[in-house]
């Protein structure tokens, strides 16, 4: 691919000033990672990609007329929130401009039942406002610093998703985002239209600005317990996901996953942990399947700061704790299924070292499968074991667009016919003239 960056550079900069443009090495080189270190079977692969120019554009607006400038060039642009994806969906595999949207972060408004906001604004920023006017963020994912565009398009779900599913079940509301067709404009979409640009790193459009659903703000707290036994843990995980009103977070680990968290009273060395945050009403039902279980309640804390606390030890958090505590040993697989409960011993099992953290939701339990790293190979032949157990999988080592990628492909030939939008992340590309479909290697 050929293509004038430097021609690009001056425009950037005469639009965004110095200040929004960068091609030092060094910011280079940050704009080119994200959390795919999380996957050994990735960060063998790594580096995939390097950015040659950085640019922040400080509005919606700006978002929009940094693609235009780019697509017209033929240059490549990989848009990137926080940089936390842990797929590596944030690399820019093909070089070219990393859209940075870390500085359109205006909270345009709250309002009731919604806070339309930049794509930039962390998860963090979005709930502390909602619980200002009264209300609350629908979900959020366990990195409370990452993006709402970066969530939205790299994401799947997090704190609220017991009650609220992931996160194409309806969190995002409007979406105004950017096609590749060289024109500097915002396109407005909504409910069913706004679907298809959820969950696909940005490859059939860039997220500028969101509208995204608020509930009523519950008095929450953060409850921890822990137990002698992990088995006891799991045996309530189910029914914690039915307590009225429904919990917003539920983790639980065993002994080794919880004593590589935080230091933390609620999570006492040697024993399994459950972690959970709770409607106040709820309280003494949750203590009473804790007791009754043979455990313990450690502490209860009140405020929105140990919330998101507790949010920050679940879903992929505690994997990232332990690979922290024994470097280069873990590799982890996302997992669901009742048989995470029922036959934890055998799913354990599948993976030397196999360690289970999981997360209660409506219908069945999901979780994160821990195992000792040995290959690559290793990994995937373990995939055929846990669906013969009845245990879901999800394939954290590639960075495809592994969700409806089909129909990623179908919209983006029309939004991205010369494929810049964050390329290399789509498997399946069709050709909008022919209907003929290229597989990308
Ligand atoms: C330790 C750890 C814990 C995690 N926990 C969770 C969790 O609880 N729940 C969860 O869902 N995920 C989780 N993730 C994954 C990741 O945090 C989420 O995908 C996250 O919300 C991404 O936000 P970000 O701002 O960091 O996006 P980035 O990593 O910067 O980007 C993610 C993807 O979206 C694209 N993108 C970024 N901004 C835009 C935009 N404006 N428009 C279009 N595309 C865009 C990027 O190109 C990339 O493909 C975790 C990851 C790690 C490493």
């Amino acid at each position: 691919m050929t293509y004038d960056i430097d021609g690009l550079e001056a425009e950037l900069r005469a639009l965004l000033g110095d200040g929004g443009v960068s091609r030092e090495p060094a910011v280079l080189e940050r704009a080119s990672v994200d959390g795919a270190r999380l996957s050994p079977v990735l960060a063998e692969q790594l580096p995939l990609g390097r950015a040659e120019l950085v640019a922040w554009p400080g509005s919606a607006q700006q978002i929009a007329d940094v693609v235009a400038a780019a697509v017209r060039r033929g240059v490549p642009v990989t848009p990137r929130g926080k940089g936390t994806g842990n797929y590596g969906q944030a690399i820019p595999m093909r070089g070219g401009l990393v859209l940075d949207t870390s500085r359109a972060r205006a909270i345009v408004e709250i309002g009731d039942g919604y806070a339309l906001v930049e794509a930039g604004v962390p998860m963090a920023a979005i709930e502390k406002a909602a619980n200002a006017a009264g209300q609350q963020v629908l979900m959020y994912p366990s990195t409370t610093a990452s993006s709402i565009g970066g969530f939205l398009s790299g994401g799947s779900g997090g704190t609220g998703s017991i009650k609220h599913g992931m996160l194409h079940h309806g969190f995002a509301l409007e979406l105004d985002v950017v096609h590749a067709g060289g024109e500097a404009a915002l396109v407005h979409v909504e409910g069913a239209a706004a679907e298809p640009y959820i969950h696909n790193y940005g490859t059939a459009g860039i997220i500028a600005r969101a509208k995204v659903a608020l509930e009523p703000l519950q008095e929450w707290r953060a409850f921890y317990a822990s137990f002698e036994q992990f088995e006891q843990a799991l045996s309530v995980i189910r029914p914690f996901a039915d307590i009225e009103p429904t919990p917003r977070l539920v983790s639980a680990d065993g002994p080794v996953l919880a004593g590589a968290l935080p230091e933390d009273e609620g999570i006492p060395a040697g024993r399994s942990s459950l972690r959970a945050i709770l409607d106040v009403a709820s309280i003494p039902a949750a203590t009473a399947l804790v007791e009754g279980a043979g455990g313990r309640v450690e502490v209860v804390r009140e405020g929105a700061r140990a919330s998101l606390q507790v949010s920050r030890t679940s879903y992929n958090h505690p994997i990232e704790y332990l690979q922290h505590a024994y470097p280069d040993t873990y590799f982890h697989v996302e997992v669901s299924g009742d048989a995470l409960v029922d036959r934890i011993d055998e799913v354990q099992a599948v993976y030397p070292g196999g360690m289970l953290h999981i997360e209660a939701q409506k219908g069945r339990p999901i979780g994160m499968l821990a195992g000792e790293y040995r290959s690559a190979a290793e990994v995937f032949a373990g995939f055929d074991r846990l669906t013969a157990l009845g245990v879901g999988f999800h394939n954290c080592h590639q960075w495809y667009v592994d969700y409806e990628p089909a129909r990623t492909a179908a919209l983006a030939a029309t939004t991205d016919p010369q494929g810049l939008l964050n390329p290399g992340k789509l498997q399946e590309r069709v050709d909008v003239q022919t209907g003929h479909q290229d597989v990308q290697k």
